[in-house]
């Protein structure tokens, strides 16, 4: 889906659901004799009051009244004032004049979220020598999270072998992040790259809806990085244009990888290596073997 769609679904079912509400009431209005007199009530001394009438004490009163008949209709105060679904943009789908985070989210339909939280980690499960090292990393992460976005780094990258713990620690990054409000993507790399290679191969007016996403959220998260499939003019060229914009527009990305860094720079090339470890921009870990979700 791109940004446009979407920002118009959001307008759209906004619309319905205040339309809805409008019914809902005009029906309520019809069932209920009292509910209707109150109402008319309430009106006219809405009139009252335009005509400079001190009216307060009785509004206030019709209102009780109006609110214990609809409780007594068994009607919630969010079923004829619906709530807005997100709270930064009031169903708008703009914030600040851009995509809100929503939007951002509706369209990365591929993308997953982080699922585990730091709370959730025991680190006991590492000999001691290793539980302070790893304890330093989790301090680095949590302060990378509490600063954000106004973190010393842009960029986390962890290095690792299956089952170190890389991406459950991205998975606690995405998850705090998100819950601060901002807009995040957690996504394979594999995941990423053929998503990728649709925007490559997509010639009609939904082709930004692949790629815009990846640039404007908040935070990415590229999980296994190095598993995904090499495609000719895709992997290594989007990739790189993928870091290069998030960095050029200070967003942050977190990479997972099992790759160590000379692997990486033999896969992706010395220019998308040097933007991963640039040093000015960019953190590595590098992570040893131990399970640490409880
Ligand atoms: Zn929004």
């Amino acid at each position: 889906m791109d940004y446009k769609k979407a920002i118009l679904q959001t307008v759209n079912e906004r619309r319905a659901r205040v339309e809805n509400a409008r019914i809902l009431y005009l029906d309520l209005l019809r069932r209920s004799s009292e509910l209707y007199e109150t109402e008319k009530a309430i009106r006219a001394l809405i009139i009252d009051k335009a005509n400079g009438k001190e009216v307060d004490a009785q509004m206030a009163e019709l209102e009780r009244k109006k609110k214990d008949i609809l409780a007594s209709l068994g009607v919630k105060d969010e079923d004829l004032d619906p709530p807005y679904k997100c709270s930064k943009c009031h169903d708008t789908g703009l914030a600040d004049g851009k995509p809100c985070s929503c939007i951002i989210k509706m369209c990365a339909g591929d993308a997953m979220l982080g699922e585990f939280s730091f709370e959730q980690s025991d680190l006991s499960v590492f000999p001691t020598e290793e539980r302070e090292r790893i304890n330093k990393v989790y301090q680095t992460c949590a302060s990378f999270c509490e600063k954000f976005p106004f973190t010393n780094k842009l960029n986390l990258l962890f290095m690792g072998k299956c089952g170190s713990g890389k991406t459950f620690i991205a998975s606690c990054i995405a998850n705090k992040i998100a819950q601060k409000g901002y807009s995040v993507l957690m996504m394979s790399a594999f995941a990423l790259i053929n998503r990728l290679h649709k925007y490559h191969t997509t010639f009609d007016e939904s082709k930004l809806g692949y790629l815009e996403p990846l640039l404007d959220c908040d935070l990415l998260v590229i999980d296994d990085l190095g598993t995904e499939t090499m495609m000719k003019n895709v992997t290594v060229e989007y990739l790189f244009h993928v870091i290069n914009e998030r960095m050029t527009d200070k967003k942050h990305t977190v990479f997972t990888t099992n790759l160590d860094d000379e692997k990486l720079r033999l896969r992706y090339g010395e220019r998308t290596y040097s933007r991963l470890f640039d040093k000015r921009a960019s953190v590595g870990f590098a992570l040893s073997n131990c399970d640490l979700r409880k």
